[in-house]
């Protein structure tokens, strides 16, 4: 297994019996012999986040292609808590690891196709500056603003990415899911209810492909401009760091890196974690950082903006697991 964690144990569902126990992270979640993916229990998950911290999953599962994903949220024990995982680079993994099974997509899911003059398709764990890169080739405008986003397809379309007033219910028109019981759904824009860095995607869904409408453009003027957006975002943004992106949303009317800046927190340290010095809405782990240093610090970065400015910020960054 490529991404094979060193203490995790991979366990091919076909050929390798798990011991049984009590516990959700014992049993085998799926009978065996019920998937083709890659099945690891007790799977660390730093190495599949920016922030390079936190704990194990109880169970990853790599699927094969898409039937095998749906085969799998089929016969998994309805009880037992889903998540999916892009490229971790909204996300703070905390220390005690995640509860029941998390689904990683690989290459299977991340072909990109032109489809239409001003339309295209990609699968949910193709990065977006991917997608927004052949679609200025394809001479579709409108995606250029993705080029600045390090996630997947299926990352921003749950999280409705977007930065220079554009966003991805601007481009998205539908996208192809597999619900927490194993069924597949066609969710359209409006299905998905988007709103500021929020969708209405159902907890436990996997977004499995999606697809986008831009316009006509010139991809000479597109191509240049996506450069002019790479460098300009590698000057403000720490992105060589293990970072989580946005820490905050930006309340309205409001700057949240102004407000961490105007309480005196830029650079301040937690531990291991840091208030970036060069974005001030970007935590930083500077080297060996848990994700309770990281957390704590953002919940002592709200607790000091709302004493300065009586403004609450709110999370951004996706916490999930067990403290
Ligand atoms: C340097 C840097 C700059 C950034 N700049 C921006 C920016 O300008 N604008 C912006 O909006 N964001 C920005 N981000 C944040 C991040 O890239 C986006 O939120 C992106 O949408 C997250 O995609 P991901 O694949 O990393 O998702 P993850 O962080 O892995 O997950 C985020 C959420 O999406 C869900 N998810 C992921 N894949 C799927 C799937 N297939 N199906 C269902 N749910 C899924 C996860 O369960 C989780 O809830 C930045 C991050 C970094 C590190």
């Amino acid at each position: 297994m490529t991404n094979m964690a060193d203490n995790g144990e991979r366990l091919d569902p076909d050929s390798t019996s798990a011991p049984m126990g009590s516990s959700t992270s014992g049993a085998l979640p799926v009978p065996e012999g019920a998937v083709r993916g890659r099945l690891t229990r007790n799977a660390p998950l730093a190495r599949h986040v920016w922030f390079k911290s936190g704990g194990a999953a109880d169970w990853l599962f790599e699927p094969a292609d898409t039937q095998d994903l749906k085969d799998f949220l089929g016969a998994l024990d309805g009880r037992m808590p889903v998540m999916a995982l892009g490229v971790g680079s909204n996300m703070i993994i905390r220390d005690g690891g995640v509860p029941g099974v998390v689904i990683k997509l690989g290459k299977a899911f991340g072909e990109i196709e032109v489809t239409g003059k001003t339309t295209l398709k990609a699968g949910a764990s193709a990065p977006v500056s991917m997608v927004a890169r052949r679609a200025g080739k394809a001479g579709i405008d409108g995606l250029r603003f993705l080029i600045g986003i390090p996630g997947s397809v299926g990352g921003v379309t749950r999280m409705n990415g977007g930065c220079y007033g554009r966003e991805t219910c601007d481009v998205l028109t539908d996208c192809d899911v597999i619900m927490p019981g194993g069924e597949w759904a066609t969710l359209t824009n409006a299905d998905l209810e988007y709103s500021y860095r929020h969708s209405a995607l159902p907890e436990g869904a996997v977004v499995v492909e999606a697809r986008f409408e831009g316009f006509p453009g010139d991809p000479e003027e597109i191509k240049a401009d996506m450069a002019r957006i790479s460098a300009t975002r590698k000057e403000s943004q720490p992105i060589g760091s293990m970072t989580g992106g946005s820490t905050f949303k930006n309340p309205a009317g409001h700057s949240s890196w102004e407000l961490i800046d105007a309480a005196g927190l830029r650079g301040h340290r937690h531990g291991g974690a840091q208030v970036s010095e060069k974005h001030c809405n970007f935590l930083i782990n500077t080297g060996n950082a848990t994700s309770t240093e990281i957390e704590g610090l953002g919940e002592l970065v709200r607790e000091k903006v709302k004493a300065n400015s009586g403004i609450e910020l709110e999370w951004e960054i996706k916490r999930v697991g067990r403290v």
